[in-house]
């Protein structure tokens, strides 16, 4: 049996589907103190804060992320989120925000969500940390796995348009809505979205499914390798 075989297979479009249903989560936000200060990008009136973080280099904008209470999400969070992978990446991934896991091991997508993206990413011969980085919308968690506001995706939204000015990907996949509508900051539908090329400040944009929701939806797992091969042949193309 190929690993692509094995890769069709854990994306459900084989004959076996072997993926667990994800754990049930808990609705009940990590407990952790509020932070008694605010850190002093926070403290900015927003286009000040907006212009500081856009001259963070890397570490800097780790440290920033980390100490950030811009938005009520740093209440509930065991640990901020930033990113990983390779900052010198072709390709970056972008999904809504950490889940208990991710806010438990400080890595986006760890969880059931995460390993099913490792196999989406392996039907493309790509793979976590080599010419990927992968980040969220919000780099907090939402306490119960809600969906971001959206002033939080807002008040967000300046550290990941920084990793992306940094990493200038040759490609940025928008991972389920929230991802995509802070991405393109307009109102989308992902089953229109879909198979579409955006730009964004000129990188190609595409958008597909969350892997959560392919989770719960498995006859929408077609479409994702549609989308996969879309991204593919985008690149492919460059
Ligand atoms: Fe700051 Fe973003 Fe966390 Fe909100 S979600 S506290 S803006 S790092």
């Amino acid at each position: 049996m190929s690993r692509r075989d094995d890769v069709l297979r854990e994306l459900g479009l084989g004959p076996i589907w072997r993926l667990r249903r994800p754990a049930a989560e808990s609705v009940v936000a990590a407990a952790s103190p509020i932070p008694s200060a605010a850190s002093p990008a926070a403290a900015l009136p927003a286009h000040d804060r907006s212009e500081s973080i856009a001259q963070l280099a890397w570490d800097d904008l780790d440290a920033a992320i980390r100490s950030c209470t811009a938005c009520a999400l740093c209440r509930a969070r065991k640990q901020a989120v930033p990113g990983v992978g390779d900052v010198n990446a072709d390709w970056l991934f972008v999904g809504e925000g950490p889940g208990a896991e991710e806010d438990e091991r400080g890595e986006p997508f760890v969880g059931q969500a995460g390993k099913l993206l490792d196999a989406m990413l392996a039907a493309i011969d790509l793979k976590r940390g080599d010419n990927v980085y992968i980040a969220n919308a919000v780099k907090c968690r939402p306490p119960g796995n809600r969906t971001p506001e959206p002033e939080e995706t807002a008040a967000c939204w300046p550290f990941l348009q920084r990793q992306i000015d940094l990493l200038r990907p040759k490609l940025i996949v928008a991972l389920g809505r929230p991802a995509a509508q802070t991405l393109l900051q307009s109102e989308i539908k992902i089953s229109a979205a879909r198979g579409r090329r955006f730009d964004y400040r000129g990188i190609p944009l595409v958008v597909t499914y969350h892997p959560a929701y392919l989770l719960r939806n498995l006859p929408d797992k077609a479409k994702a390798w549609e989308d996969l091969c879309f991204m593919r042949r985008l690149m492919e193309g460059q």
